[in-house]
Protein backbone atom coordinates (compact mmCIF):
# COMPACT_ATOMS: atom_id res chain seq x y z
CA UNK A 1 0.00 0.00 0.00
CA UNK A 2 1.39 3.15 -0.77
CA UNK A 3 1.72 5.47 2.47
CA UNK A 4 2.20 9.07 1.95
CA UNK A 5 2.78 10.11 5.49
CA UNK A 6 5.88 7.66 5.90
CA UNK A 7 8.95 9.13 6.67
CA UNK A 8 11.80 7.53 7.21
CA UNK A 9 13.42 8.45 10.53
CA UNK A 10 16.63 9.28 10.75
CA UNK A 11 20.01 7.61 12.04
CA UNK A 12 20.65 7.15 15.91
CA UNK A 13 24.07 7.73 17.01
CA UNK A 14 25.82 3.93 17.16
CA UNK A 15 29.25 4.63 18.33
CA UNK A 16 28.14 2.11 21.05
CA UNK A 17 26.36 -0.16 18.99
CA UNK A 18 25.50 -3.36 21.15
CA UNK A 19 25.62 -6.11 18.78
CA UNK A 20 27.81 -6.93 16.08
CA UNK A 21 25.51 -5.82 12.67
CA UNK A 22 26.58 -7.04 9.41
CA UNK A 23 25.18 -5.39 6.23
CA UNK A 24 23.94 -7.55 3.10
CA UNK A 25 23.73 -5.80 -0.10
CA UNK A 26 22.24 -6.95 -3.49
CA UNK A 27 22.33 -4.59 -6.76
CA UNK A 28 20.64 -3.71 -9.47
CA UNK A 29 22.21 -2.73 -12.61
CA UNK A 30 20.37 -1.09 -15.62
CA UNK A 31 22.57 -0.51 -18.65
CA UNK A 32 21.93 1.35 -21.65
CA UNK A 33 22.76 -0.56 -24.83
CA UNK A 34 24.66 1.01 -27.09
CA UNK A 35 22.70 0.49 -30.40
CA UNK A 36 21.26 2.66 -33.13
CA UNK A 37 17.12 1.92 -33.10
CA UNK A 38 15.25 0.76 -30.28
CA UNK A 39 14.51 -2.74 -28.67
CA UNK A 40 11.26 -3.32 -30.88
CA UNK A 41 11.06 -0.46 -33.13
CA UNK A 42 13.22 1.37 -35.73
CA UNK A 43 13.54 4.68 -34.02
CA UNK A 44 16.54 6.33 -33.35
CA UNK A 45 17.87 5.95 -29.85
CA UNK A 46 20.18 9.15 -30.38
CA UNK A 47 20.49 11.04 -27.37
CA UNK A 48 19.35 14.88 -27.14
CA UNK A 49 17.42 15.21 -30.07
CA UNK A 50 14.15 17.42 -29.99
CA UNK A 51 11.75 15.96 -27.66
CA UNK A 52 9.32 13.24 -28.73
CA UNK A 53 11.80 13.29 -32.81
CA UNK A 54 12.58 9.51 -32.06
CA UNK A 55 9.24 8.39 -31.57
CA UNK A 56 7.48 5.48 -34.12
CA UNK A 57 3.99 4.34 -34.00
CA UNK A 58 4.98 1.16 -31.87
CA UNK A 59 6.94 3.50 -28.85
CA UNK A 60 3.92 5.72 -28.70
CA UNK A 61 1.64 2.85 -28.44
CA UNK A 62 -0.87 3.30 -31.00
CA UNK A 63 -3.38 0.80 -31.19
CA UNK A 64 -2.62 -2.14 -32.94
CA UNK A 65 1.48 -1.68 -33.57
CA UNK A 66 3.65 -4.83 -33.19
CA UNK A 67 7.11 -5.08 -31.74
CA UNK A 68 9.70 -6.35 -33.37
CA UNK A 69 12.70 -7.56 -31.81
CA UNK A 70 15.98 -5.81 -32.37
CA UNK A 71 18.82 -8.38 -33.27
CA UNK A 72 21.51 -6.55 -32.44
CA UNK A 73 20.50 -5.83 -28.28
CA UNK A 74 19.79 -9.83 -28.62
CA UNK A 75 23.38 -10.76 -29.39
CA UNK A 76 24.61 -7.43 -27.13
CA UNK A 77 22.53 -9.21 -23.60
CA UNK A 78 24.56 -12.86 -24.88
CA UNK A 79 27.87 -11.09 -25.01
CA UNK A 80 26.87 -9.60 -21.38
CA UNK A 81 25.90 -13.32 -20.63
CA UNK A 82 29.22 -15.07 -21.94
CA UNK A 83 31.65 -12.38 -20.45
CA UNK A 84 29.93 -12.30 -17.04
CA UNK A 85 30.10 -16.21 -16.93
CA UNK A 86 26.65 -17.01 -17.29
CA UNK A 87 24.41 -19.65 -18.83
CA UNK A 88 22.90 -18.29 -21.78
CA UNK A 89 19.18 -19.88 -22.59
CA UNK A 90 18.21 -20.78 -26.17
CA UNK A 91 14.59 -20.12 -25.46
CA UNK A 92 13.82 -16.80 -23.02
CA UNK A 93 10.08 -15.25 -22.94
CA UNK A 94 9.52 -11.67 -23.05
CA UNK A 95 6.85 -10.53 -20.28
CA UNK A 96 4.49 -7.68 -19.41
CA UNK A 97 5.25 -5.20 -16.63
CA UNK A 98 1.24 -3.45 -15.93
CA UNK A 99 2.03 -0.37 -14.54
CA UNK A 100 0.16 3.29 -15.15
CA UNK A 101 2.37 6.07 -15.79
CA UNK A 102 2.19 8.95 -18.04
CA UNK A 103 5.26 8.09 -19.56
CA UNK A 104 4.08 4.14 -20.01
CA UNK A 105 1.93 4.47 -23.01
CA UNK A 106 1.33 0.98 -23.32
CA UNK A 107 0.26 0.90 -19.73
CA UNK A 108 2.74 -1.62 -19.26
CA UNK A 109 6.87 -2.36 -20.06
CA UNK A 110 8.21 -5.24 -22.23
CA UNK A 111 10.84 -6.78 -19.91
CA UNK A 112 11.48 -10.30 -19.37
CA UNK A 113 10.37 -12.59 -15.75
CA UNK A 114 10.92 -16.00 -15.48
CA UNK A 115 12.66 -17.09 -18.21
CA UNK A 116 15.17 -14.51 -19.01
CA UNK A 117 18.17 -14.89 -21.29
CA UNK A 118 20.69 -15.14 -18.62
CA UNK A 119 20.75 -16.88 -15.33
CA UNK A 120 23.83 -17.46 -12.91
CA UNK A 121 27.55 -16.01 -13.30
CA UNK A 122 29.50 -13.52 -11.06
CA UNK A 123 31.67 -11.14 -11.08
CA UNK A 124 35.39 -11.04 -9.09
CA UNK A 125 36.30 -8.39 -6.36
CA UNK A 126 38.10 -8.59 -3.33
CA UNK A 127 36.94 -9.00 0.42
CA UNK A 128 38.57 -7.28 3.03
CA UNK A 129 41.34 -9.49 3.52
CA UNK A 130 42.07 -9.28 0.07
CA UNK A 131 40.77 -12.87 -0.67
CA UNK A 132 39.37 -13.30 -3.98
CA UNK A 133 35.35 -13.34 -3.58
CA UNK A 134 32.97 -14.21 -6.05
CA UNK A 135 29.64 -12.04 -6.39
CA UNK A 136 26.53 -14.43 -7.66
CA UNK A 137 24.48 -12.81 -10.77
CA UNK A 138 20.75 -13.93 -10.43
CA UNK A 139 19.73 -13.12 -14.09
CA UNK A 140 20.77 -10.67 -17.24
CA UNK A 141 17.77 -9.67 -18.80
CA UNK A 142 16.61 -7.62 -21.41
CA UNK A 143 13.92 -4.43 -21.43
CA UNK A 144 12.41 -1.32 -22.63
CA UNK A 145 13.04 1.89 -21.06
CA UNK A 146 10.19 4.18 -20.17
CA UNK A 147 9.69 8.07 -21.94
CA UNK A 148 10.88 10.62 -19.59
CA UNK A 149 8.30 12.98 -17.58
CA UNK A 150 9.49 16.45 -16.96
CA UNK A 151 8.10 17.87 -14.08
CA UNK A 152 9.79 21.47 -13.83
CA UNK A 153 9.30 23.32 -17.71
CA UNK A 154 5.93 24.40 -15.96
CA UNK A 155 4.47 25.28 -13.42
CA UNK A 156 1.21 23.64 -13.85
CA UNK A 157 1.66 20.77 -16.31
CA UNK A 158 3.93 17.33 -16.69
CA UNK A 159 5.36 17.29 -20.25
CA UNK A 160 6.09 13.78 -21.71
CA UNK A 161 9.33 12.91 -24.01
CA UNK A 162 8.83 9.48 -25.54
CA UNK A 163 12.63 9.90 -26.64
CA UNK A 164 13.38 7.15 -24.22
CA UNK A 165 10.48 4.58 -24.65
CA UNK A 166 11.68 1.38 -25.90
CA UNK A 167 15.48 2.20 -25.64
CA UNK A 168 16.92 -1.14 -24.98
CA UNK A 169 18.50 -2.06 -21.54
CA UNK A 170 19.58 -4.73 -20.08
CA UNK A 171 19.22 -5.68 -16.43
CA UNK A 172 22.06 -7.13 -14.30
CA UNK A 173 20.52 -8.25 -11.18
CA UNK A 174 23.27 -9.77 -8.45
CA UNK A 175 22.53 -12.25 -5.81
CA UNK A 176 22.38 -10.53 -2.22
CA UNK A 177 25.82 -11.48 -1.43
CA UNK A 178 28.00 -7.74 -0.69
CA UNK A 179 28.81 -7.13 3.11
CA UNK A 180 30.31 -3.90 2.40
CA UNK A 181 30.05 -0.40 0.83
CA UNK A 182 33.54 -1.25 -0.33
CA UNK A 183 32.77 -4.54 -2.34
CA UNK A 184 29.61 -2.90 -3.83
CA UNK A 185 31.99 -0.29 -4.79
CA UNK A 186 34.14 -2.48 -6.08
CA UNK A 187 31.17 -4.52 -8.30
CA UNK A 188 30.15 -1.75 -10.16
CA UNK A 189 33.70 -0.63 -11.04
CA UNK A 190 34.17 -4.13 -12.32
CA UNK A 191 30.62 -4.25 -14.46
CA UNK A 192 31.07 -0.82 -15.75
CA UNK A 193 34.89 -1.69 -16.91
CA UNK A 194 33.21 -4.73 -18.57
CA UNK A 195 30.29 -3.48 -20.28
CA UNK A 196 32.68 -0.32 -21.58
CA UNK A 197 35.44 -3.23 -22.75
CA UNK A 198 32.40 -4.92 -24.65
CA UNK A 199 31.10 -1.59 -26.18
CA UNK A 200 27.68 -2.35 -24.74
CA UNK A 201 27.46 0.70 -22.60
CA UNK A 202 29.44 3.85 -22.01
CA UNK A 203 28.82 3.33 -18.34
CA UNK A 204 28.16 6.86 -17.63
CA UNK A 205 26.15 7.35 -14.31
CA UNK A 206 25.86 10.96 -14.00
CA UNK A 207 24.12 11.02 -17.37
CA UNK A 208 21.85 8.11 -16.75
CA UNK A 209 23.48 5.57 -19.44
CA UNK A 210 24.53 3.21 -16.74
CA UNK A 211 21.91 3.32 -13.11
CA UNK A 212 21.74 1.73 -10.11
CA UNK A 213 19.73 0.19 -7.22
CA UNK A 214 20.96 -0.62 -4.22
CA UNK A 215 19.25 -3.07 -2.00
CA UNK A 216 20.26 -2.80 1.60
CA UNK A 217 19.45 -4.81 4.79
CA UNK A 218 21.13 -5.55 8.17
CA UNK A 219 21.45 -8.68 10.49
CA UNK A 220 23.13 -9.77 13.39
CA UNK A 221 26.77 -11.14 12.09
CA UNK A 222 26.78 -14.94 12.14
CA UNK A 223 22.85 -15.10 11.32
CA UNK A 224 21.65 -16.78 8.09
CA UNK A 225 18.80 -15.10 7.91
CA UNK A 226 18.07 -11.59 5.91
CA UNK A 227 16.46 -8.87 7.55
CA UNK A 228 14.41 -6.63 5.65
CA UNK A 229 16.01 -4.42 2.45
CA UNK A 230 15.28 -1.10 1.80
CA UNK A 231 16.12 -0.05 -1.94
CA UNK A 232 17.97 2.85 -2.84
CA UNK A 233 17.84 4.76 -6.71
CA UNK A 234 18.99 7.79 -7.71
CA UNK A 235 22.63 6.73 -7.12
CA UNK A 236 24.59 9.07 -9.83
CA UNK A 237 28.42 7.74 -9.25
CA UNK A 238 29.99 4.80 -7.59
CA UNK A 239 30.96 6.71 -4.73
CA UNK A 240 27.55 7.67 -4.20
CA UNK A 241 26.54 3.98 -4.13
CA UNK A 242 29.21 3.32 -0.95
CA UNK A 243 28.07 6.37 0.85
CA UNK A 244 24.66 5.82 0.87
CA UNK A 245 25.00 2.09 1.71
CA UNK A 246 26.97 3.23 4.51
CA UNK A 247 24.81 6.00 5.40
CA UNK A 248 22.11 2.99 5.38
CA UNK A 249 23.69 0.66 7.64
CA UNK A 250 24.05 3.21 10.46
CA UNK A 251 20.31 3.99 10.39
CA UNK A 252 19.60 0.34 10.46
CA UNK A 253 21.43 0.20 13.32
CA UNK A 254 20.27 2.47 15.08
CA UNK A 255 16.35 1.69 14.55
CA UNK A 256 16.75 -1.78 15.28
CA UNK A 257 18.32 -1.14 18.45
CA UNK A 258 16.22 1.15 19.38
CA UNK A 259 13.87 -1.79 19.20
CA UNK A 260 11.72 0.02 15.78
CA UNK A 261 11.05 -2.39 13.14
CA UNK A 262 12.61 -1.71 9.03
CA UNK A 263 10.40 -0.72 6.82
CA UNK A 264 10.49 -1.89 3.07
CA UNK A 265 10.82 1.00 1.65
CA UNK A 266 11.92 2.68 -1.61
CA UNK A 267 14.54 5.56 -0.99
CA UNK A 268 16.25 8.54 -2.75
CA UNK A 269 20.04 9.41 -2.00
CA UNK A 270 20.45 13.08 -1.45
CA UNK A 271 24.42 13.52 -2.58
CA UNK A 272 24.47 17.07 -1.28
CA UNK A 273 23.34 16.05 2.11
CA UNK A 274 24.63 12.50 2.18
CA UNK A 275 21.25 11.03 3.63
CA UNK A 276 18.37 9.32 2.13
CA UNK A 277 14.78 10.25 2.12
CA UNK A 278 11.20 8.35 1.23
CA UNK A 279 10.32 8.04 -1.76
CA UNK A 280 7.74 5.27 -1.57
CA UNK A 281 6.87 2.36 1.09
CA UNK A 282 6.14 -0.61 -0.11
CA UNK A 283 5.01 -3.11 2.43
CA UNK A 284 3.95 -6.09 0.01
CA UNK A 285 5.18 -7.32 -3.17
CA UNK A 286 4.50 -4.73 -6.21
CA UNK A 287 1.89 -6.89 -8.05
CA UNK A 288 2.99 -5.85 -11.85
CA UNK A 289 0.75 -8.45 -13.03
CA UNK A 290 3.18 -10.12 -14.93
CA UNK A 291 2.31 -12.11 -17.97
CA UNK A 292 4.03 -13.67 -21.39
CA UNK A 293 3.94 -10.90 -23.66
CA UNK A 294 1.71 -12.39 -26.39
CA UNK A 295 2.47 -9.95 -29.34
CA UNK A 296 6.12 -11.44 -29.48
CA UNK A 297 7.55 -15.24 -29.94
CA UNK A 298 9.83 -16.79 -27.29
CA UNK A 299 13.00 -15.96 -28.58
CA UNK A 300 15.07 -18.61 -29.73
CA UNK A 301 18.71 -18.90 -30.37
CA UNK A 302 20.93 -21.91 -31.04
CA UNK A 303 24.13 -23.21 -29.50
CA UNK A 304 25.37 -22.32 -32.73
CA UNK A 305 24.79 -18.59 -32.78
CA UNK A 306 25.95 -18.61 -28.70
CA UNK A 307 29.44 -20.61 -29.81
CA UNK A 308 29.67 -17.63 -32.77
CA UNK A 309 29.46 -14.65 -30.23
CA UNK A 310 31.63 -16.08 -28.23
CA UNK A 311 34.35 -16.06 -30.69
CA UNK A 312 33.92 -12.64 -31.89
CA UNK A 313 34.23 -12.03 -27.45
CA UNK A 314 37.19 -9.03 -27.06
CA UNK A 315 39.48 -9.70 -25.21
CA UNK A 316 38.78 -9.16 -21.33
CA UNK A 317 40.39 -7.09 -18.44
CA UNK A 318 40.40 -10.59 -16.15
CA UNK A 319 41.88 -12.65 -18.54
CA UNK A 320 44.60 -9.83 -19.61
CA UNK A 321 45.12 -9.02 -16.33
CA UNK A 322 45.90 -12.67 -15.09
CA UNK A 323 48.36 -12.80 -18.65
CA UNK A 324 50.05 -9.58 -17.21
CA UNK A 325 50.63 -11.14 -14.25
CA UNK A 326 51.60 -14.76 -15.37
CA UNK A 327 54.14 -12.37 -17.77
CA UNK A 328 55.81 -11.21 -14.56
CA UNK A 329 53.97 -8.30 -13.98
CA UNK A 330 52.76 -7.11 -10.69
CA UNK A 331 49.08 -7.39 -9.89
CA UNK A 332 49.29 -3.36 -9.28
CA UNK A 333 51.11 -2.89 -12.68
CA UNK A 334 48.65 -5.38 -14.30
CA UNK A 335 45.73 -3.55 -12.80
CA UNK A 336 46.72 -0.18 -14.23
CA UNK A 337 46.86 -1.30 -17.88
CA UNK A 338 43.66 -2.94 -17.36
CA UNK A 339 41.39 -0.83 -15.63
CA UNK A 340 41.28 1.15 -19.41
CA UNK A 341 40.18 -1.05 -22.10
CA UNK A 342 42.01 1.39 -24.73
CA UNK A 343 45.45 1.08 -22.74
CA UNK A 344 45.31 -2.51 -22.40
CA UNK A 345 44.61 -2.34 -26.18
CA UNK A 346 47.41 -0.25 -26.75
CA UNK A 347 49.58 -2.47 -24.74
CA UNK A 348 48.67 -5.76 -26.31
CA UNK A 349 49.72 -4.35 -29.43
CA UNK A 350 53.15 -3.31 -27.49
CA UNK A 351 53.59 -6.70 -26.25
CA UNK A 352 53.58 -8.43 -30.01
CA UNK A 353 56.35 -5.85 -30.87
CA UNK A 354 58.45 -5.58 -27.97
CA UNK A 355 61.28 -8.05 -26.84
CA UNK A 356 60.89 -8.06 -23.56
CA UNK A 357 57.68 -7.48 -21.90
CA UNK A 358 59.65 -6.02 -18.65
CA UNK A 359 60.66 -2.95 -21.05
CA UNK A 360 57.09 -2.51 -22.63
CA UNK A 361 55.84 -2.34 -19.22
CA UNK A 362 58.49 0.02 -18.11
CA UNK A 363 57.75 2.49 -20.81
CA UNK A 364 54.16 2.27 -20.40
CA UNK A 365 53.86 3.24 -17.06
CA UNK A 366 56.60 5.60 -16.83
CA UNK A 367 57.20 7.83 -20.29
CA UNK A 368 53.56 6.96 -21.89
CA UNK A 369 51.44 7.36 -18.94
CA UNK A 370 53.47 10.55 -17.65
CA UNK A 371 52.69 12.21 -20.66
CA UNK A 372 49.13 11.21 -21.44
CA UNK A 373 48.64 11.96 -17.51
CA UNK A 374 50.25 15.59 -17.99
CA UNK A 375 48.50 16.40 -21.19
CA UNK A 376 45.19 14.65 -19.32
CA UNK A 377 44.62 12.94 -22.64
CA UNK A 378 43.47 9.83 -23.59
CA UNK A 379 45.42 6.81 -25.04
CA UNK A 380 43.55 6.90 -28.47
CA UNK A 381 45.07 10.89 -28.59
CA UNK A 382 48.89 9.77 -27.69
CA UNK A 383 50.43 10.18 -30.68
CA UNK A 384 52.91 7.48 -31.23
CA UNK A 385 51.80 4.28 -32.15
CA UNK A 386 52.37 0.99 -30.56
CA UNK A 387 54.51 -0.63 -33.44
CA UNK A 388 57.06 2.87 -33.07
CA UNK A 389 57.58 2.77 -29.58
CA UNK A 390 58.21 -0.88 -29.63
CA UNK A 391 61.07 -0.02 -32.54
CA UNK A 392 62.19 2.41 -30.12
CA UNK A 393 62.14 0.08 -27.15
CA UNK A 394 63.80 -2.78 -28.74
CA UNK A 395 66.80 -0.41 -29.99
CA UNK A 396 67.25 0.64 -26.24
CA UNK A 397 66.91 -3.57 -25.24
CA UNK A 398 69.35 -4.44 -27.85
CA UNK A 399 72.17 -1.73 -26.67
CA UNK A 400 71.90 0.35 -30.04
CA UNK A 401 70.71 3.50 -27.59
CA UNK A 402 71.25 4.36 -24.34
CA UNK A 403 68.05 4.25 -22.19
CA UNK A 404 68.50 8.14 -21.46
CA UNK A 405 69.01 9.24 -24.54
CA UNK A 406 65.66 7.17 -25.57
CA UNK A 407 63.86 8.72 -23.15
CA UNK A 408 64.93 12.49 -22.92
CA UNK A 409 65.77 13.23 -26.14
CA UNK A 410 64.50 10.85 -29.02
CA UNK A 411 60.78 9.82 -27.64
CA UNK A 412 60.41 13.86 -27.09
CA UNK A 413 61.12 14.32 -30.80
CA UNK A 414 59.16 11.30 -31.80
CA UNK A 415 55.80 12.90 -30.24
CA UNK A 416 56.34 15.83 -32.61
CA UNK A 417 56.97 13.99 -35.79
CA UNK A 418 55.14 10.44 -35.10
CA UNK A 419 54.80 9.43 -38.69
CA UNK A 420 58.56 8.71 -39.00
CA UNK A 421 60.09 5.58 -37.73
CA UNK A 422 62.67 6.01 -34.50
CA UNK A 423 65.64 4.41 -36.81
CA UNK A 424 64.93 7.59 -39.11
CA UNK A 425 64.69 10.12 -36.34
CA UNK A 426 67.88 9.24 -34.67
CA UNK A 427 69.58 9.47 -37.62
CA UNK A 428 68.21 12.93 -38.49
CA UNK A 429 68.80 14.48 -34.86
CA UNK A 430 71.86 13.10 -34.87
CA UNK A 431 71.15 11.14 -31.64
CA UNK A 432 72.68 7.48 -33.49
CA UNK A 433 75.11 6.23 -30.16
CA UNK A 434 78.68 5.91 -31.33
CA UNK A 435 80.65 3.17 -30.51
CA UNK A 436 83.68 4.33 -32.57
CA UNK A 437 86.49 3.66 -30.88
CA UNK A 438 88.27 7.03 -32.45
CA UNK A 439 85.52 9.25 -31.02
CA UNK A 440 85.12 7.23 -27.55
CA UNK A 441 88.72 8.05 -27.09
CA UNK A 442 88.61 11.84 -27.63
CA UNK A 443 86.11 11.97 -25.05
CA UNK A 444 87.59 9.27 -22.65
CA UNK A 445 91.11 11.80 -22.90
CA UNK A 446 88.91 14.72 -22.14
CA UNK A 447 87.63 13.90 -19.37
CA UNK A 448 90.89 11.89 -17.99
CA UNK A 449 92.42 15.48 -18.36
CA UNK A 450 89.77 17.55 -16.53
CA UNK A 451 90.34 15.68 -13.33
CA UNK A 452 93.65 14.51 -12.80
CA UNK A 453 93.21 14.84 -8.97
CA UNK A 454 90.46 12.14 -9.56
CA UNK A 455 92.52 10.20 -11.56
CA UNK A 456 95.20 10.03 -9.12
CA UNK A 457 92.82 8.93 -6.43
CA UNK A 458 91.66 6.25 -8.49
CA UNK A 459 95.02 4.74 -8.97
CA UNK A 460 95.46 5.00 -5.45
CA UNK A 461 92.96 2.43 -4.97
CA UNK A 462 89.43 4.28 -5.03
CA UNK A 463 87.73 2.35 -8.10
CA UNK A 464 84.36 3.89 -7.38
CA UNK A 465 85.48 7.08 -8.56
CA UNK A 466 85.11 5.42 -12.35
CA UNK A 467 81.55 6.69 -12.45
CA UNK A 468 82.12 10.36 -12.59
CA UNK A 469 84.17 9.70 -15.64
CA UNK A 470 81.66 7.60 -17.03
CA UNK A 471 78.76 10.49 -16.06
CA UNK A 472 81.38 13.27 -18.03
CA UNK A 473 81.63 10.88 -20.92
CA UNK A 474 78.40 10.90 -21.33
CA UNK A 475 78.21 14.42 -20.91
CA UNK A 476 80.48 15.27 -23.56
CA UNK A 477 79.07 12.91 -25.60
CA UNK A 478 75.39 14.31 -25.16
CA UNK A 479 74.07 10.61 -24.36
CA UNK A 480 75.55 9.49 -27.31
CA UNK A 481 78.60 7.51 -26.27
CA UNK A 482 77.89 3.61 -26.08
CA UNK A 483 78.12 2.71 -22.26
CA UNK A 484 79.50 -0.97 -22.88
CA UNK A 485 81.97 0.36 -25.41
CA UNK A 486 83.35 3.35 -23.46
P1 LIG B 1 12.52 -6.00 -6.92
O1 LIG B 1 11.97 -5.99 -8.31
O2 LIG B 1 11.53 -6.14 -5.86
O3 LIG B 1 13.48 -4.90 -6.66
P2 LIG B 1 14.48 -7.87 -7.71
O4 LIG B 1 14.40 -9.36 -7.63
O5 LIG B 1 14.51 -7.21 -9.04
O6 LIG B 1 13.32 -7.35 -6.80
O7 LIG B 1 15.79 -7.39 -6.98
C1 LIG B 1 16.06 -7.78 -5.75
C2 LIG B 1 17.47 -7.36 -5.41
O8 LIG B 1 17.55 -7.23 -4.02
C3 LIG B 1 18.52 -8.39 -5.79
O9 LIG B 1 19.70 -7.75 -6.17
C4 LIG B 1 18.73 -9.15 -4.49
O10 LIG B 1 20.02 -9.69 -4.39
C5 LIG B 1 18.55 -8.07 -3.46
N1 LIG B 1 18.05 -8.54 -2.16
C6 LIG B 1 17.05 -9.40 -1.92
N2 LIG B 1 16.86 -9.56 -0.60
C7 LIG B 1 17.75 -8.75 0.03
C8 LIG B 1 18.05 -8.45 1.40
N3 LIG B 1 17.39 -8.97 2.40
N4 LIG B 1 19.04 -7.57 1.64
C9 LIG B 1 19.71 -6.97 0.64
N5 LIG B 1 19.48 -7.22 -0.65
C10 LIG B 1 18.51 -8.10 -0.97
MG1 LIG C 1 14.24 -3.52 -7.58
Amino acid sequence: MLDLTYEAPKPKVIAGAKYDWELVIGMEVHAQVASNAKLFSGASTQFGNEPNSNVSFVDAAMPGMLPVINGECVKQAVRTGLALNCAIHEKSVFARKNYFYADLPKGYQITQDTTPICNGGFIEIKDADGNTKKIGLTRIHMEEDSGKSIHDLSPFDTMIDLNRAGVPLLEIVSEPDMRSGDEAYQYLTEVRKLVRYLEICDGNMEEGSLRCDANISVREKGSTEFGTRVEVKNLNSIRNVKRAIEYEFKRHIGLIEEGQEIRKTTLTFNAQTGETSIMRTKEEADDYRYFPEPDLQPLEITQDYIDEVRQTLPPLPKQLFRKYVGLGLSEYDASMLTDDKHIALYFETLLNHVESAKSGVNWMMGEVKGYINELAIGIDEFPITPQRLAGLINMVDEGKMGRTLASQQLFPIMIKEPQKTPVELAKENNLVQVNNLDELEQWIQKSIDAYPDKVEEYRGGKKGILGLFMGEVMRLSGGKADPKKT
